[in-house]
């Protein structure tokens, strides 16, 4: 890979970093370099490719102009750094991820094999072209390469299909076979990781840049909705999911005492629907083993966290398939069933759906849109 665009394309490629680097050694340079009026237009097609990220539409590239304009990328992280709104964050590795993915579509299988190799150190290999795979047993000519499972699951629990689960995929010998597509959904996958785990150390900015940094936050505030916290009611209190209903109703009646996991599960959900430290101390307050004092320190410390993807308060509340492993999902164990728990894979999705149900005049009691309008991600 060798061009100025392919560089462009692929910021996370070992020749995109050298040439940034080539460039600018670090943040503390590029900012200097980007204060000189010569260099403005990266900072502009930086600000292009935020607010491309804010809408969500395509992130387009024009043929170079000049080798620097490979600067674009990390001054776009750095836009979005100095803001430090994590759904920001969220929504450009979102859009970068999905460029490269629909980037990679056109690039030759070599191409791909050694992007992956070479920017992530991973392992892998071509299985041949149709001519050699004709040996191979029927089921696997679809195959087009084999990635070490290592490599392979450094991305893929980040995809909830059932096909990207280990159990799932032909392994030999610790190499899993994938298909072309597949490892380019691998590699966006990874890139994506990238961006919203990775720590910039943002320098002092200078004017223009700071000027950019501003421009982008005012179109922040009207495009991305900031946590709004739902205020808990008779009527959204009906939305809560089969699983939170049952410890909610537990704690509150007093009548068992609820497991570290469940006090855990349930005191995130309430934090992340809106309820208050002091609201959500008081549905702990009437267990029989209740320690007032634990129950406000756990509550608490639950409160604290910040996820990484979200604005709002507290942990992200346990998903299904950890409560399912923990006994805790009633839909799972056979014991009750709503047709909504089919298309959720955690609870706040299954209550934010309800609730805007229950929310509708009149409420929306016929479930038979979910079928239409959503995906199934689970069956019991
Ligand atoms: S499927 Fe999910 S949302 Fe529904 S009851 Fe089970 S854990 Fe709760």
């Amino acid at each position: 890979m060798s061009s100025n665009l392919q560089q462009l394309k692929y910021p996370f490629s070992v020749s995109a970093r050298q040439a940034s680097t080539r460039l600018a050694r670090d943040l503390g340079a590029l900012v200097k370099l980007l204060e000189h009026p010569d260099n403005h237009y990266i900072i502009e097609e930086a600000e292009r490719r935020v607010y491309a990220a804010i809408t969500q539409s395509e992130i387009s590239f024009s043929d170079m102009r000049d080798e620097k304009e490979v600067l674009v990328y990390p001054t776009a992280r750095v836009i979005v750094e100095e803001i430090g709104n994590a759904k920001l964050r969220a929504l450009q590795a979102e859009a970068e991820s999905k460029a490269v993915n629909r980037l990679l579509g056109d690039e030759e299988s070599d191409f791909v094999e050694d992007l992956a190799t070479s920017s992530f150190g991973w392992k892998v290999e071509s299985l041949g072209d149709l001519h050699k795979r004709a040996k191979m047993e029927l089921a696997l000519r679809s195959f087009e390469f084999r990635i070490r499972f290592e490599n392979f699951l450094e991305v893929a629990p980040d995809f909830h299909a059932d096909e990207w689960k280990l159990i799932n995929r032909y392994v030999d010998r610790g190499w899993v076979l994938i298909r072309r597509k597949e490892l380019n959904r691998l590699i966006s996958g990874r890139f994506r990781q990238i961006i919203v785990f990775g720590q910039l150390d943002i320098p002092k900015l200078s004017r223009r840049l700071t000027e950019a940094v501003h421009r982008v936050e005012e179109e922040v505030k009207g495009k991305i909705r900031q946590y709004e916290p739902v205020k808990i009611t008779g009527q959204i209190t009906s939305a809560f999911p089969p699983c939170i209903q049952e410890m909610y109703d537990k704690s509150i009646s007093g009548t068992g005492n609820l497991s570290h996991d469940a006090r855990f599960a349930l005191a995130a959900f309430l934090l992340r629907i809106g309820m208050s430290e002091d609201e959500v101390n008081k549905v702990f307050g009437h267990s029989p083993d209740r320690d007032t004092r634990l129950i406000e320190y756990q509550v608490g410390h639950i409160s604290s966290k910040r996820s990484i993807s979200s604005e709002s308060p507290g942990y992200t509340p346990t998903g299904c398939k950890k409560l399912q492993t923990n006994n805790l999902c009633p839909v799972y164990l056979g014991l009750t069933f709503d047709p909504l728990c089919e298309y959720v894979l955690n609870p706040l999705a299954f209550y934010s759906t309800r609730a805007w149900e229950l929310s509708r005049t009149p409420p929306i009691t016929n479930h038979s849109w979910y079928s239409k309008s959503k995906d199934k991600k689970q069956s019991f």
